[in-house]
């Protein structure tokens, strides 16, 4: 038997969980985060042009394939006519939409399907707002593995009509993904389906740390001085900071080094966190009634509201919102300025920066990445 390089144990409580079959913390509830050794600067990174050349700080047992569709290693666009636009010295969008399937959600389902697959599971089940869904649907095509999804009928057509060209079941419900979130829930109980839910399992968040690495290395292993996410669950975010702790514990880093301020940007129908940080809140309350077109923010309870709370803490972080009409103009903005297909989630993540620096939050001389986590093209119907 191969032995794992990495254990689980608990992101709040520190509780050890085994390996197989993970879930939450079954002391506390919270999500699990996989542990490693530190990566010593000057490890080699693995010869391969896909997400998973971070092999060394990613859940792979020797010898084992991992499941790829050659996700990751996107472009960080440098724009100075966007840097000017919101008052900041540099800024680049990291373009995700340059994924399979058109998201960052890619990179998750690359490990998360890599690691149910090697223990097992009859098939994968996700609840989705869309694009972990048409994520989720392609890996487990490439996994050979029948995939299970649920979501909002609401959801972009584009999004939709991907999850059933890869193949898989589409269940389109009335509500939103924390409905969704409770279908899955049963159809895995009554299934034995992998739950590939947002921070339900611990692997989702490990795929996306390579975002966190990938801006590292593509800064000439230095970090910036802030990044935007447009948060919904709060992987990405979270993903991206985790990555940087362990680069930071390996020594990658500049001496000295400390995590950039997180910009969380939210929309102003369903800011869960926005509103919990504005309120020194170290938990969010549920957002009744989510509304807004970005569907990828549509998210009004999400399970990693303590670590994202934690992270902005911690970096003297910002949480903001975007109306839908300010997502419109600056997604306008993000692709007419650069040539990008930005996503309105991308447009939210300008939007809340812009504000940001206007209210002294993000100094004028600050180095910025901002995350344009998906593609316009899914929005087209
Ligand atoms: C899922 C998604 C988000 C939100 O990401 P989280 O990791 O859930 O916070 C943002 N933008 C797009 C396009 C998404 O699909
Ligand atoms: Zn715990």
């Amino acid at each position: 038997m191969t032995v794992a390089s990495w254990s689980l144990t608990c992101s709040a409580c520190n509780t050890p969980s085994a390996l197989d079959g993970a879930a939450l913390c079954t002391a506390c509830g919270q999500p699990l985060f996989a542990r490693y050794q530190p990566v010593p600067v000057g490890t080699p990174l693995a010869p391969r042009w896909d997400s998973w050349r971070y092999t060394p700080f990613l859940p792979l047992l020797a010898g084992e394939d991992p499941v790829t569709l050659g996700e990751g290693l996107t472009p960080m666009v440098e724009s100075p006519v966007l840097a000017r636009a919101v008052g900041v010295r540099r800024l680049w969008i990291k373009d995700e939409a340059r994924n399979p399937t058109a998201s960052f959600k890619a990179r998750g389902m690359s490990v998360a399907v890599t690691r149910a697959k090697g223990q097992g599971v009859p098939g994968l089940v996700v609840p989705t707002a869309g694009n972990a869904g048409a994520a989720l649907a392609a890996y487990g095509a490439a996994a050979g593995l029948p995939v299970q999804v649920f979501a909002p009928r609401t959801t972009p057509r584009p999004i939709l009509d991907t999850i059933e060209a890869m193949g898989a079941t589409l269940i389109r419900i009335d509500g939103h993904i924390g409905d969704a979130g409770k279908l899955a829930l049963a159809y895995a109980a009554e299934t034995g389906f992998f739950n590939v839910s947002t921070l339900r399992e611990p692997y989702r968040v490990e795929g996306m740390k390579t975002m966190g690495f990938e801006l590292a290395e593509q800064l000439e292993w230095r970090v910036p001085d802030a990044i935007v996410y447009p948060t919904g669950g709060g992987e990405g975010t979270i993903g991206i900071w985790k990555a940087l702790e362990e680069l930071m514990a390996g020594g990658w880093l500049p001496a000295g080094s400390r995590q950039p301020t997180y910009v969380v940007a939210q929309a102003e129908g369903c800011a869960p966190i926005a509103r919990a940080f504005a309120g020194n809140a170290d938990r969010a309350e549920s957002w009744v009634n989510p509304v807004t077109y970005a569907s990828g923010l549509r998210v009004p309870s999400p399970l990693g509201d303590r670590l994202l709370l934690r992270i902005l803490r911690e970096t003297q972080g910002v949480a903001g919102t975007a109306s839908e009409q300010a997502m419109r103009d600056w997604t306008h903005t993000l692709a007419t300025a650069t040539g990008l297909d930005a996503a309105p989630e991308g447009g939210c993540a300008l939007s809340v920066l812009s504000e940001a620096v206007r209210a002294g939050r993000i100094a004028p001389d600050a180095e910025v990445v901002v995350f344009n986590t998906g593609s316009g093209a899914s929005y087209r119907a």
